[in-house]
């Protein structure tokens, strides 16, 4: 099944990939996929695999998910399955629900015409089959797989790069950057993740048009984040960004204090986080928005709470002020919810708190519902060699201890000099002449 065409359409003949050519087969696809395919087949719609299933299960990667693509349109697919939700502005794509799986299905769409361009690449225009593959992203993104025949088909030679490991941009990257400036986000991402090379012609106008980046949509931005960093592979993402210019269009605070770095002292926090986010990720365990975004805005916060209590300022109200600041800022490139945000504050505002070891201070904070996050993050920040490992040490054998042990630890802090309101007092009355570290 090959499409159909509009009389006006160029007409061009797609690879077609046989089944002895490629790895693909019914097997490795999952009984709902197969079960939706075949039900549009038998009402006489086509009906593919399409993206990025097909990209991974060429390279022999287990799918996110399956997303189907037919020329049945929107009310079409309904009555061929009752219970799909069509979803998206002008209905653009059903989805069929199986429990807790959910099979996107799409009908093939065209690029909008170039008058429409500024506007978002979702625009619901149907086309055909070959429409739809050139107004996908990436070559390899644009592969389709036809259960039936068991037949791969290529419209934009992505099989080839896909062999070869190239990441490559259909058509002109320049339009298709200025079209929608999240695509240099996804392929960094997808250059990141696949350990694929960046196409020169691709990865050369990046640098150009990344400040078009500021005219996304912050709330959008925040989803591409997301998929940045949580996807399993956000140390080499976060060097890709920033070796294409592009991390400063998402964070640019953190971008300007990262040049900044006086004192050689290591900034190393970031790349930290990340690694172990990728550890999480790799294990299965959960990973927040929260913790992800208090490690990218840390030593933004960080110095400008230093410049405050050089100036004068006391260093709980200096930190504050400047969490207040760097988010606001953040905000206008990324937009973090407030169910983010409020407990990334959280996180920040405890690291001061678990500085003080004296009196009950240590076992109100074991009580603290954000108390498990904040010490991981004082463990990241000893890990960055920026707080004392001595400090991580003793809340981690806190935690551990019996009670004797416990009332014990906080005496012997509390007559440390580390410790309690004496040093508070201290760094503030010295706060005036220095610098900020
Ligand atoms: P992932 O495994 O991360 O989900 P994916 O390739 O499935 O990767 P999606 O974001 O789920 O990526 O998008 C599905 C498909 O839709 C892509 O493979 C691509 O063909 C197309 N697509 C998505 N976003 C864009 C875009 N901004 N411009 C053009 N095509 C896009
Ligand atoms: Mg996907």
């Amino acid at each position: 099944m090959i499409g159909r065409f509009k009389g006006k359409e160029k007409i061009s003949e797609p690879l077609i990939i046989q089944r002895t050519q490629h790895s693909l087969s019914r097997a490795r696809i999952s009984d709902n996929a197969l079960k939706v395919l075949d039900r549009l087949k038998e009402a006489g719609y086509a009906s593919l695999l399409v993206g990025g299933c097909v990209r991974d299960l060429l390279l022999g990667r287990e799918p996110k998910d399956f997303d189907v693509v037919t020329d049945a349109r929107p009310e079409e697919i309904k009555k061929v399955f009752h219970s799909a939700r069509l979803i998206g502005r002008r209905f653009r794509l059903a989805h069929v629900r199986f429990g807790r799986d959910i099979i996107e299905v799409a009908t093939f769409r065209a690029a909008p015409a170039p008058e429409d361009a500024s506007e978002r690449h979702d625009n619901n225009i149907f086309g055909t089959q070959e429409e739809d593959a050139r107004r996908r992203d990436f070559t390899v993104n644009a592969l389709y797989y036809d259960v039936d025949e068991n037949t791969v088909i290529d419209y934009v030679g992505g099989a080839k790069d896909l062999e070869r490991g190239v990441l490559r941009i259909i058509g002109d990257p320049a339009a298709r950057y200025r079209e929608d400036p999240v695509r240099m986000l996804r392929a960094i991402r997808f250059a990141a993740n696949l350990g694929f090379n960046i196409d020169p012609q691709t990865a050369d106008p990046i640098r150009e048009y990344g400040p078009q980046l500021l005219q996304v949509p912050p709330a959008r931005m925040f989803e591409e984040v997301l998929k940045l960093f949580q996807g399993g592979y956000a140390v080499q993402t976060y060097e890709l960004l920033r070796t294409h210019g592009l991390f400063r269009f998402l964070f640019p605070l953190t971008e300007d204090s990262l040049a900044n770095e006086e004192h050689g002292f290591p900034r190393t926090l970031v790349p930290h986080a990340l690694a172990n986010t990728d550890v999480r990720v790799a294990e299965d365990k959960p990973v927040t928005p929260a913790f992800l975004f208090a490690a990218l805005l840390w030593e933004p916060v960080r110095l400008r709470a230093a410049t405050r209590t050089a100036q004068g300022m006391r260093p709980l109200e200096a930190f504050e002020r400047a969490a207040e600041e760097v988010l606001r800022d953040e905000l206008k490139h990324v937009m973090l919810p407030r169910r983010f945000s409020v407990p990334m504050r959280e996180i920040w505002s405890m690291q001061l708190r678990l500085d003080r070891r004296a009196g009950h201070q240590p076992f109100r904070l074991l009580e603290h519902k954000r108390f498990r996050a904040a010490y991981d993050f004082l463990l990241l920040r000893v890990q960055a060699g920026e707080a004392e490992a001595e400090l991580g040490e003793w809340w981690t054998r806190f935690q551990e201890a019996p009670e004797a042990e416990r009332r014990a630890m906080v005496a012997t802090a509390a007559g440390k000099a580390g410790s309690g309101r004496r040093r508070r007092r201290r760094r503030r009355s010295g706060g005036q002449r220095v610098s900020p570290p």
